[in-house]
């Protein structure tokens, strides 16, 4: 059934070191006028999976600090079967501008898709209370709209997807949407460009995600414990100091300590980063739309023109854990495949690896330590409503090489916070993107520095939590 996720309160003084100045004041007066709007109600948040994913990532940060303003935020997780999450995945890839698995979006789709989400629909109302706002994210909850304005609760549906401009595939996607969600009291977008017509634009909120700078996933990390989680993990060779007998330790979401467990990191085929490689790092889903197969293939097939010391990294949650994507082991297994036909020379330089997603710390802890040892982070997207994979190693001040498609264009300024790729299926204009980063250091360090402080600005969670309670101002009332 329904399952709810329970997020450690922290409290918005922690963010006060990080901010830019002035916006500690801002933020803590906003929390004070949202606690004194909402009272007694819950702002609750519907969303598909508790892991794995930008909008699960985006959650925690939200509830961990919107609880720790003083509103009473919530996070429920929907159940849905194989072929609910068929539909979802091809609601998906057609609002990307896809046609993904050319399957239909008609009424026998329409009617798995509400039936999961008509038996989801009693857990929910057993705990939204009339009054409450509800955030329902992306197309896997958009058929609860009409449900929750019954509970006499306020509905307002937030899209993470998205892309510029329209063809037959998102138009077919937002038609099948248009019926769900036409009612909703508003709409969060993170662009505006990506709101159909339809949507009531005095009802349209455009709100970018934020990272979260002291989760697992992007809190501080020297050195030695970067290189010693990635050792544990045996993501890196372990050379000749051997496994040391406790993992380095990393602060929960709720305060407490972890450690990294030994040997987690899924090496696909098992060949670990040799310790002296320079790493190229892109982590993803492993979702077509991230075009991890492409990265591979331009990669592998321009090796002549890389430094020798140069390895590439692909790493994405394993595919076992994750049952909101039909699409994942597939993709994996092509990557897999493709690597093991090249001849040997290049299969060394290429690694795959599977993170577990039995621990969301502990894979956060190991993302974070990858991104920090990487050279150079790629997201080789050919449609991204926004990334967090951007987003999350521009904070650690690595220079990105990312495509200037969707939401990345807001967040990579080209060539100041990172380098865009114009055209993301052009291999060539990707590899002499790594090689100008990877041959002149201090201009990829320049460009890292300046993606810091680009995050700081726009992308941490005190512009975000302004954002809502703005939102809230207006729809609440
Ligand atoms: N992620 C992760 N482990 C993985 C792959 C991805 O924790 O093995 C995280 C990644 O760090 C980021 C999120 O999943 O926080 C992906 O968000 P993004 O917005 O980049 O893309 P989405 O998956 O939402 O399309």
């Amino acid at each position: 059934g329904v399952q709810e996720v329970h997020v450690q309160d922290v409290p918005l003084e922690m963010l006060a070191s990080q901010q830019a100045p002035g916006r500690a004041e801002e933020l803590r007066a906003r929390a004070q006028r949202a606690v004194a709007l909402l009272g007694h109600r819950t702002v609750w948040n519907i969303s598909s999976t508790a892991h794995g994913g930008g909008v699960a990532e985006m959650l925690q940060t939200v509830l961990a600090y919107g609880r720790g303003a003083g509103v009473d935020t919530r996070w429920l997780v929907i159940e849905g079967s194989p072929e609910f999450f068929t539909v979802t995945k091809r609601i998906h890839n057609l609002l990307h501008g896809f046609p993904g698995d050319g399957g239909g979006l008609g009424r026998a789709e329409l009617e798995v898709y509400q039936a999961v989400l008509d038996a989801d629909f009693a857990a929910i109302a057993e705990r939204v209370r009339p009054g409450d706002l509800v955030l329902l994210h992306d197309p896997q909850t958009a058929g609860l709209v009409d449900g929750i304005r019954g509970l006499g609760a306020i509905p307002l549906w937030r899209c993470h997807i998205g892309r510029d401009g329209h063809n037959p595939s998102t138009t077919r996607g937002w038609h099948f949407l248009h019926g769900l969600v036409g009612d909703a009291a508003g709409f969060v977008f993170s662009r505006e460009s990506y709101a159909p017509d339809w949507v009531p634009r005095d009802r349209l909120t455009v709100i970018a995600p934020s990272l979260d700078p002291f989760s697992p996933k992007n809190q501080p990390l020297d050195d030695a414990d970067v290189q010693a989680v990635l050792r544990r993990a045996s993501l890196v060779a372990d050379g000749i100091r051997g496994i040391e007998p406790v993992g380095p330790r990393f602060v929960r979401r709720d305060g407490s300590v972890g450690t990294v467990r030994a040997h987690i990191g899924l090496l696909v085929d098992d060949e670990p980063v040799p310790e002296e490689a320079r790493v190229v790092l892109q982590v993803s889903r492993w979702d077509r739309l991230k075009d991890m197969g492409g990265l591979l293939a331009g990669f592998a097939g321009r090796l002549d023109r890389l430094p020798d010391d140069v390895h590439l990294l692909l790493v994405g949650p394993d595919v076992a854990g994750v049952d909101d994507d039909p699409e994942g082991a597939e993709v994996l297994e092509e990557c897999r495949e493709f690597r093991l036909e090249l001849p040997a020379a290049a299969r060394a330089r290429i690694h795959l690896a599977q993170l577990p997603m039995d621990d969301g710390d502990e894979n956060a802890l190991l993302v974070n330590a990858l991104q920090r040892h990487a050279t150079v982070v790629v997201q080789k997207s050919l449609e991204e409503g926004f990334g967090l994979t951007v987003t999350e190693p521009m904070w650690k001040a690595r220079p990105v090489v990312a495509s200037a498609v969707g939401g990345i264009r807001d967040q990579i300024v080209d060539g100041e916070s990172g380098l865009l790729l114009a055209d993301p299926r052009d291999a060539d204009e990707m590899v002499a993107a790594l090689t100008r980063l990877l041959d002149d250091p201090s201009y990829a360090a320049r460009l890292g520095a300046a993606a810091r402080e680009r995050v700081r600005e726009r992308f941490l969670p005190d512009r975000h939590l302004v954002q809502y309670g703005e939102l809230f101002d207006r729809v609440a009332r």
